[in-house]
């Protein structure tokens, strides 16, 4: 199977790309680690990513779709895959179609893990870090005995700035604009489906994986 995971910040996305390319026993591909294993293996690929990042600038298109190319061409990927965090605009998404399609192949499907802003809030507002031992707590889901205390060292909790609620919303806003017209893209190709990804860990991966069993069948 062919798929392609996509979520708003906070909806668990790498745990989930996780355990459904593990159920599914396909390779789970995620830009990051195509990034880190072409950087660290001293690809041409990778020195050039390495020379945009090393300046502070975003690599370009070109060469994350080219990365991609790399990857999907390896053996493992040839019965399916699942893409995490490519394509992120429909540029992108364009290009793999188009790529897909020289190989031969396609999309199956496009799975978007739904969680409402306010959930995702509650989840990445309510952590705290220990300043010590750098362990993460979360107020309401995995409270210290003593708030504001560390269990494990007795360190002091501080919020971190990418947990505090005004960054959250401002990037669940950058991440619908830019990710709602690639939502639309697939939901036109007619391969997009929704799943509820609130609620623990285990029951988001059983959904994920009744909506992908009705599609194989
Ligand atoms: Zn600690």
């Amino acid at each position: 199977m062919r798929l392609v995971l996509v979520g708003p910040p906070g909806a668990g996305k790498g745990t989930q790309a996780q355990f459904i390319a593990s159920h599914l026993s396909i390779p789970k591909i995620s830009t990051g680690d195509i990034f880190r294993a072409n950087v660290s293996g001293g690809t041409p690929l990778g020195k050039l990513a390495k020379e945009y990042m090393d300046r502070g600038d975003l690599v370009p298109d070109e060469v994350t779709v080219a990365m991609v190319r790399d990857r999907l061409s390896e053996d493992d990927a040839q019965e399916g895959f699942l893409l995490d965090g490519f394509p992120r605009n429909v540029p992108q998404a364009e290009v793999l179609k188009k790529m897909l399609d020289e190989f031969g192949t396609a999309l199956d499907l496009v799975l978007e893990l739904v969680v409402d802003d306010d959930e995702v809030v509650r989840r990445l507002a309510g952590r705290r870090t220990c300043r010590s031992c750098g362990k993460v707590w979360h107020e309401l889901f995995d409270p210290p005995t003593q708030p504001g205390v560390c269990d494990a060292c007795g360190g002091e909790l501080f919020q971190r700035d990418d947990d505090r609620e005004e960054t959250i919303r401002h990037r669940l806003e950058v991440y619908q604009e830019q990710t709602a017209p690639l939502v639309a893209f697939y939901a036109d190709e007619g391969i997009l489906v929704g799943v509820d990804a609130t609620g623990p860990v285990e029951e988001v991966t059983q959904r994920a994986m009744a909506v992908l069993r009705r599609f194989a069948d």
